[in-house]
């Protein structure tokens, strides 16, 4: 024992994994980029499903699991009533700002023995022949046994690897969001105004998702778009939002930048001699919703449990191909299917949201998943045979939407069969033909 780990960025896999490996033993380095703990995270609350801690085997924090908050979907057209979620087993959720959340999982790790260097931006991986054996700083060169890339959507790391990996380094259009997100003040005078999470199915020729949530003081814009934007369009969005939620107020309390989150199946491969993928570098978000906390947490854990197991101490990628199947078998697969549904949701137009909307296709039940489920099973559980045939004859109607519900129902037949070929064990022509068939699949898709 006493190997070295190399952790880069405090990624929240990333800082999970550390905490698994250094109570177990291990030296354990946090290369992070921001210049103190305080400037980790964002200014906002996000929401995650309330079993992370306990799966991921992490001390939980003292608050944050409050009732899931209903979500209210709005269509395109204002006559149309929007489907609002009604959770009435109980059900819970976490709810934590950021930086809190930061705070919790920094407490743990340090308490465990990680050491952090704050102010430390990685440029590149270091290699002998094709393992990876270090990490090239702005504060200089750092070996280490394994290297775990916790460096987010745009990893310096993942996309200076060698293609012969087989580990994707760049993404299509429809792999990321580009999300504005901001809090501003609620005015007074709209007490009547209630407490409402209000998504918008946006469409005026521009792709994309956005929120407004209202609480007591406060209203939460986000602004999801496929590509890059500027204060033009924030502009334009808000006078939207403001039309809609005339208590919207002028002052910006918090946040308030544009933001990259991945929106698509995590990588095909994840692992490498000496190099492993964790959290946003590994696209591990719900492609539909964008969370991806409680993702890269479990992950973290499942790395750390992979790690543990190499008893000869190789971390080659032979040995952490257990974190590969690990993570498909529970999360992945979930996921892939997730983003081929994704498809089918991207190229649906204004008028077939006014169809399912105006003609009540989908009910409250329905929609009433969490949006940070992570198990495409679970999250659809509620549609059962009879269910899906009630929801078909009522889609009758409209053949065109028939053939697109068939198309993708045929697509996911095909990746479920490609991902239960993936190989057992690692042997990189295998693996990398087997990613090749399985990412070609997605390209297919976006045809
Ligand atoms: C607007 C918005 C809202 C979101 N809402 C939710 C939500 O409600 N629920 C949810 O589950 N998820 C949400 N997400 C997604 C969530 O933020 C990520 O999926 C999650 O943080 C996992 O990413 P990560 O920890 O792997 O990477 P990141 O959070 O990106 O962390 C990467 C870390 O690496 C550091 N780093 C990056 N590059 C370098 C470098 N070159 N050198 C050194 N350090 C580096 C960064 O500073 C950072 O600390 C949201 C994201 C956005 C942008």
């Amino acid at each position: 024992m006493g190997k070295n780990i190399i952790i880069a960025g405090a990624g929240h896999g990333g800082l999970t994994a550390a905490y698994h490996l250094a109570r177990s033993g291990y030296n354990v380095t946090v290369y992070e980029r921001a210049a103190q703990a305080g400037d980790l995270g964002y200014e906002w609350e996000d929401f995650f499903d309330a079993r992370t801690f306990e799966e991921a085997g992490l001390p939980e924090p003292e608050k944050g699991k409050i009732p899931k908050v209903p979500i209210s979907f709005y269509g395109p057209n204002p006559a149309d009533h929007p489907i609002s979620q009604s959770f009435t087993n109980g059900e819970v959720e976490m709810h934590m700002f950021r930086k809190d959340l930061y705070a919790h999982l920094l407490k743990l790790v340090e308490e465990a023995g990680v050491k952090i260097v704050y102010g430390c931006t990685i440029h590149a991986p270091l290699f002998i022949g094709s393992r990876i054996v270090g990490v090239e700083t702005s504060l200089g060169n750092f070996t280490a046994d394994l290297v775990i890339d916790a460096c987010g959507v745009d990893s310096p790391l993942r996309t200076n690897l060698p293609a012969y990996l087989g580990i994707q380094k760049t993404f299509s259009k429809y792999d990321y969001i580009y999300a504005y997100r901001a809090y501003f003040n609620r005015l007074e005078g709209f007490e009547d105004v209630k407490n409402e999470y209000k998504t918008y199915f946006v469409d005026d020729g521009k792709t994309g998702l956005a929120w407004a949530v209202t609480t007591e003081e406060t209203v939460d814009l986000l602004i999801g778009r496929f590509e890059p934007f500027g204060q033009d369009e924030i502009d334009r969005m808000y006078a939207i939002f403001k039309e809609d939620n005339p208590h919207l107020g002028e002052t910006r309390v918090l946040g308030g930048q544009v933001t990259k989150i991945p929106l698509r199946r995590p990588l095909a491969v994840l692992v490498a001699d000496g190099y492993a993928a964790v959290g946003d570098s590994a696209c591990m978000t719900v492609p539909i919703a964008g969370s991806g906390i409680a993702n890269s947490i479990r992950a973290g854990k499942l790395l750390a449990d992979a790690i543990l197991a190499d008893r000869n101490e190789e971390y080659t990628a032979a040995t952490l191909w257990k974190y590969q199947k690990d993570f498909y078998d529970n999360i992945a697969g979930s996921m892939a299917t997730i983003d081929m549904a994704k498809g089918f949701f991207l190229n649906l137009k204004k008028a077939d949201f006014e169809f399912f909307f105006g003609n009540q296709i989908l009910t409250s039940e329905d929609l009433s998943f969490n949006t940070n489920e992570t198990s495409a099973k679970a999250m659809f559980a509620h549609f059962s045979p009879s269910v899906i045939i009630d929801r078909l004859k009522k889609v009758g109607a409209n053949r065109s939407l028939i053939r697109r519900i068939g198309a993708v129902a045929v697509r996911i037949g095909r990746l479920r069969l490609t991902l239960s070929r993936m190989p057992d064990e690692y042997n990189r022509a295998a693996v990398v033909k087997w990613a090749e068939r399985y990412d070609r699949l997605f390209a297919e898709k976006a045809e």
